[in-house]
């Protein structure tokens, strides 16, 4: 498989005539996973607002003045039974997401790692996006059963800068290396509509494309502009641009899955259809997507029967992992404080939005 993309080859299949682009992604598609089958994920959010991280379209970051309902930390039975609820509806993973900058060690840890492993024992797919991570967290997790680990790059590297000033790409590498050194698969990929340029775009998905082994599973979200975010006034996605990076993804990453995530409820049924022939074979099911709101279940199922595509069962891909219960243990809290990067440069939209909300008070 090819691994030394440039920006420039993936500019230039991104810019293929419509038709050519998704004819070609329609067909790696085909050689590669079988065309009628979605795999359907279900996100809970499991510590909801109060993030200390700056990202310019998360509606989650304490700095913003947005309406999110901060929550702590939910029940595991509460997880567990939206899990089965999820099941129930034809759902075979879960991703659960804590707005946290990093893992640290201690009570909330430990509830995640009890979250991770009652979940895996209903014979459901486990993701967490908890933020960074160190080897040693990752390693708790993978023993906990989990399935998959969460950690978008968001957009390329350049574009990175204009969206977050908390953190730095290389945290985010570093993190994503730290996964790689377990046998938990990696989901990444990043948000689109955020202001970033068509080479922004291609250059995320060269990083991705690049990696080895590629990431499993790579999210594609359109923004969904949520008021009170620096992003608040951002012009919604195109579905034909939209198209074009679920058909660029699929070519560059033919085994993956390609998710759609965020930004499904602005795309009309034939939309959705058009990113499912071109190459996307996962989407997030439920009415909202941590904050922002997504498709009905029912409306999902709806359109599956519409175009005859069936639920992809779980672990179809990649085996299930015995779960360790936290008392055997090999890899016990190390009490970590690893100096993630703070680069704390000014990004002006996201300095304007801060002072918005103040004005407001
Ligand atoms: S995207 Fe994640 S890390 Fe960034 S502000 Fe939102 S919850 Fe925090």
């Amino acid at each position: 498989m090819k691994r030394d993309w440039t920006t420039q080859e993936i500019l230039d299949i991104y810019h293929l005539p419509f038709f050519d682009l998704i004819y070609q992604a329609a067909k790696i598609h085909r050689e590669n996973h079988d065309p009628n089958k979605i795999q359907v994920s279900s996100l809970i959010s499991v510590k909801t607002g109060g993030c200390p991280e700056d990202c310019g379209y998360c509606p989650q970051a304490a700095r913003y003045h947005t309406e999110v309902k901060i929550h702590d930390m939910l029940p595991v039975n509460q997880v567990k039974a939206q899990a089965l609820r999820a099941k129930q509806n034809g759902i075979s993973r879960v991703c659960l997401g804590a707005a946290w900058r990093n893992v640290k060690d201690g009570p909330d840890f430990d509830h995640v790692l009890d979250m991770v492993r009652e979940v895996t024992k209903l014979d459901m797919e486990v993701c967490c996006t908890l933020g960074m991570l160190t080897e040693n967290q990752a390693k708790r997790l993978e023993e906990a059963g989990l399935y998959a680990y969460n950690h978008n790059i968001d957009s390329s590297e350049e574009y990175y800068k204009e969206v977050i000033s908390t953190r730095a790409f290389e945290d985010r590498l570093e993190t994503i290396g730290n996964v790689r050194k377990t046998s938990i698969t990696l989901c990444s990929g990043g948000i689109i509509g955020m202001g970033e340029s068509v080479e922004d775009r291609c250059g995320m998905l060269k990083v991705l494309a690049n990696m080895t082994p590629q990431p499993e599973s790579v999210p594609i979200n359109a923004l969904v502009a949520v008021e009170g975010t620096p992003m608040e006034d951002q012009e919604p996605v195109n579905i034909f641009e939209f198209v074009r990076m679920v058909a660029t993804a699929r070519i560059v990453l033919p085994q993956t899955q390609v998710r759609l995530s965020a930004g499904r409820t602005g795309f009309s049924k034939e939309g959705q259809a058009l990113c499912f022939f071109a190459g996307a074979n996962s989407i997030f099911a439920g009415d909202k997507l941590l904050t922002t709101p997504n498709p009905d279940v029912n409306e999902d199922k709806k359109l599956f029967d519409l175009l005859g595509l069936v639920p992809q069962q779980p672990f179809e891909k990649h085996p299930k992992r015995e779960v360790v219960s936290s008392e055997n243990s090999k890899y016990k809290a190390l009490g970590e404080n690893p100096k993630w990067t703070r680069p704390g440069h000014k990004i002006e939209r996201n300095e304007a939005a801060k002072l918005r909300g103040k004005t407001q008070i």
